[in-house]
């Protein structure tokens, strides 16, 4: 999936000085074709189709490298699809992107079998990008920072929150948001992690009592995550996936214009950026997104509770935002996902999200959201921190942003 669907695959200056020796333009499908692509100082990427898909991809979907070469010879980019290993010294997180079919399906060998191949990953990426991150704590917002014992709690919390079988998909978000809030007003100190344990416990039986009893209104979503979120999915634009990794430079530079003017007419209109005309505007808006079956709701907890445990929503994994950043811009993630699912179900002229809408949808958010630990952060990265900082007016209805 990650080398067909337009994803920048980075080739640093090393793997590219070992990989250009060969001469692959002996094999016909190679031949002439702009295999690597200078990227400034970090190095290349792989060179690929209009249609997104890279050049030593084949038509039955193998790697012309790993077949000439073998696995170990590939980056560690390559090597790495569809694991994300976050490295905090003593422990690491895995993540797992969705983007790939056997994990959106679950239908993969279990993590705990690859520990062999994780190990010696592991050590690859130490050496690439020589530190982990070994921090003792984590900033959970601009004021305050958490122990690494408190994270735990508190990522261990939302991931119970989306394990709760009694609750809906929605109910569950309002829930974590509620929380987040709690959390973000309290002023108790948070280096004591006696007191702060005693905050997550009654504010997690707090919130779930409102979300279960109180309604979509009450629920809040921080105004600069909402910009955010509306920028990712002007971000998020097919039209400017093509375009931004295409060959052509005019290609290019008009994706790069459609997808700001996207963000921005999407910031100030809530019109839908992906949709050129009026008429599929209103085909999506008349796309009933809930309820949607079981299955997805399943899905789309399976993806936020993977998200959070993986410990790769905020800091240098996320965006560089702080926790409370990342956790509420996590929960973000199915308002795009939903959308997206109505826009699938737009262009099959149908007017009921089905599962296979929110499976597509949730490749598509992650192929954004989801990235390698070891592979650079997008520029994007550098903007979006500008305007996640403290300070902006906050707080929005989360109702607005998730349609029923
Ligand atoms: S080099 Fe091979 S594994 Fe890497 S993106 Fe291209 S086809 Fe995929």
């Amino acid at each position: 999936m990650c080398c067909r669907r337009g994803f920048s695959i980075w080739c640093p200056h090393k793997d590219y000085a070992r990989l250009q020796q060969f001469e692959w333009d002996d094999n016909p499908a190679l031949k002439d074709k702009r295999l690597f692509v200078p990227i400034g100082k970090r190095g290349y990427r792989f060179g690929m189709t209009e249609d997104g898909a890279c050049h030593f991809l084949d038509e039955k979907n193998l790697c012309r490298m790993h077949a000439r070469l073998g696995f170990d010879a590939k980056t560690l980019t390559c090597k790495m699809y569809p694991y994300n290993l976050v490295d905090w010294g003593d422990r690491i997180f895995i993540g797992l992107l969705f983007s790939c079919p056997a994990v959106i399906d679950n239908t993969g060998e279990p993590v705990h079998q690859q520990r062999p191949l994780l190990q010696k990953l592991l050590d690859e990426q130490r050496l690439l990008i020589h530190s982990a991150n070994v921090v003792e704590d984590a900033s959970f917002d601009a004021k305050r920072f958490m122990l690494s014992s408190s994270l735990d709690l508190f990522e261990n919390t939302l991931v119970e929150i989306f394990d709760d079988p009694n609750l809906s998909l929605l109910q569950k978000i309002i829930w974590a948001s509620d929380l987040l809030d709690m959390l973000e007003e309290a002023t108790i100190d948070f280096s004591d992690p006696t007191s702060f344990q005693d905050l997550l416990v009654n504010a997690k039986s707090f919130a779930r009592d409102k979300a279960e009893h109180g309604g979509l209104c009450s629920a809040r979503f921080g105004f600069c995550e909402e910009i955010l979120f509306r920028l990712l999915q002007g971000l998020c634009s097919t039209l400017a996936q093509k375009g931004l990794t295409s060959e052509i430079w005019q290609v290019r530079q008009h994706a790069r214009l459609t997808r700001l003017y996207s963000a921005f007419q999407f910031m100030f209109t809530n019109s839908v950026p992906m949709a050129d005309s009026i008429a599929f505007r209103s085909a999506i808006n008349q796309v009933q997104a809930y309820p949607f079956p079981k299955q997805s709701e399943e899905l789309i907890c399976r993806y936020l509770k993977t998200r959070y445990a993986a410990r790769a929503y905020f800091g240098r994994e996320g965006w560089g935002t702080p926790v409370l950043h990342g956790a509420r811009m996590t929960l973000a993630l199915p308002g795009l996902i939903v959308w997206y699912g109505r826009v699938f179900a737009a262009l099959q002229n149908r007017t009921e999200v089905i599962h296979d809408d929110i499976r597509e949808a949730v490749m598509l958010t992650d192929l954004t959201f989801g990235h390698a630990a070891t592979a650079p952060m997008p520029k994007a990265g550098s903007a979006l921190r500008v305007i996640a900082r403290e300070g902006w007016p906050k707080k929005m209805a989360l109702s607005q942003l998730l349609p029923r």
